[in-house]
């Protein structure tokens, strides 16, 4: 039987879901969908043809017997109360990033989780899903260059709204690396540090772009992040690992190259759903079989959604300082010591 779905937030990203479950995954179904903008969740369902029902509200939808699991992709403010409310109904939830918008919301639903004694919670960080990623992880874990020492990476995309602020830099897109770095590493994050380089004559007179942020982790590992988001020519993630012997590049996104006119080219992608594209599905797909075969989650944790919150926490506080700032991450509960890796 197919994992029954329910999703709460019809927006962008839950339409992405919903579609990729419904017409490219396997072993699961959308039985139920709800939005604060009620015609949205339903001409979602007109849209998708789905065979769903329409709820008023997350509570109602959570209820209901005909849904296993839900995907929480409503805007981030929301997660908090959904995920809690998801783990007191015991259904499995996939929350998309932010897992709560502060690290004591992400702390009630570590806390809530491990009272259930099982794992039903997993993380939209779905880059540890992309096969770059995890070949470097392989890599590093392989120590095929020796020790990590430092890390040098950017995060660039060709523009971004006018409503996009200089905190969002961090918490919403320089939070991808934040998540992937240290689960590359194994290591956790000890300082975080901002600094501003001359600034774009792209960027809007109150964002600061581009953002440097330095990561100091608890074993020494020295990590450079360029955030830049009006870089004008290309959605671009950079990842290079430097080892005591060697140096190890996250591949480019495969690309036909042409040779014309005197000029050698490949194409760059210009968005990052095409980007992350097979690692959305990826990460679904492993929601979806984790569950039907063993019973629990195994992406992504809610202590990985911690993790984030304190860090982005910590370089919002840096932003504004000007300072090395502490990421003061409480000890890790041994019910999450087991779960801290992702790779296929
Ligand atoms: P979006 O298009 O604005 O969608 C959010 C949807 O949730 C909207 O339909 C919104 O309704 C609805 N909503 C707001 N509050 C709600 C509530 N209390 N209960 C139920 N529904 C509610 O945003 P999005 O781009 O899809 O992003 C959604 C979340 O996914 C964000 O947290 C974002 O950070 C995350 N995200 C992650 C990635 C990734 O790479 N992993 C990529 C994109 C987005 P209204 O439109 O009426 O407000």
């Amino acid at each position: 039987m197919n994992l029954r779905i329910g999703v709460i937030g019809t927006g962008a990203i839950g339409k992405e879901h919903i579609n990729r479950i419904t017409n490219k995954l396997s072993g699961a179904e959308i039985t139920a969908v709800t939005d604060v903008n009620q015609e949205a969740a339903k001409q979602t369902v007109q849209d998708f043809e789905l065979n769903a029902s329409v709820y008023p509200d997350d509570d109602s939808l959570l209820a209901s017997e005909n849904v296993d699991a839900v995907l929480v992709t409503s805007w981030g403010p929301a997660h908090e109360s959904s995920v809690l409310k998801a783990i007191q109904h015991g259904k499995y939830v996939f929350c998309e990033k932010p897992l709560a918008t502060t690290a004591e919301g992400c702390m009630r639903i570590v806390k809530e989780e491990m009272k259930t004694g099982k794992r039903l919670v997993q993380v939209g960080f779905m880059r540890r899903y992309d096969s770059g990623y995890i070949q470097l992880k392989e890599a590093i874990d392989n120590r095929a260059v020796g020790e990590p020492l430092m890390i040098h990476c950017a995060h660039r995309n060709p523009t971004v709204a006018s409503n996009y602020s200089t905190d969002m830099a961090v918490v919403d897109t320089l939070v991808h690396e934040i998540d992937v770095l240290h689960w590359l590493v194994n290591d956790d994050y000890e300082s975080v540090q901002v600094i501003y380089p001359k600034k774009s004559k792209n960027a809007l007179p109150h964002l600061k772009d581009p953002q440097m942020v330095i990561i100091e982790t608890k074993g020494g590992i020295v990590i450079n992040a360029e955030i830049y988001v009006n870089c004008k020519y290309g959605y671009d993630i950079q990842c290079e690992i430097v080892g005591e012997d060697g140096v190890i590049k996250l591949p480019e996104p495969s690309s036909i190259s042409l040779r014309k006119e005197g000029k050698l080219s490949t194409d760059i992608l210009m968005d990052w759903q095409r980007r992350f594209a097979a690692a959305y599905d990826a990460e679904i797909q492993d929601f979806i079989e984790s569950i039907r075969k063993k019973g629990e989650v195994s992406g992504p944790t809610a202590w990985d959604g911690y993790i984030a919150a304190v860090t982005t926490d910590a370089c919002v506080k840096a932003q504004e300082s000007g300072q090395k700032e502490p990421v003061a991450l409480q000890e890790k509960p041994a019910f999450y010591q087991s779960f801290t890796t992702v790779s296929k």
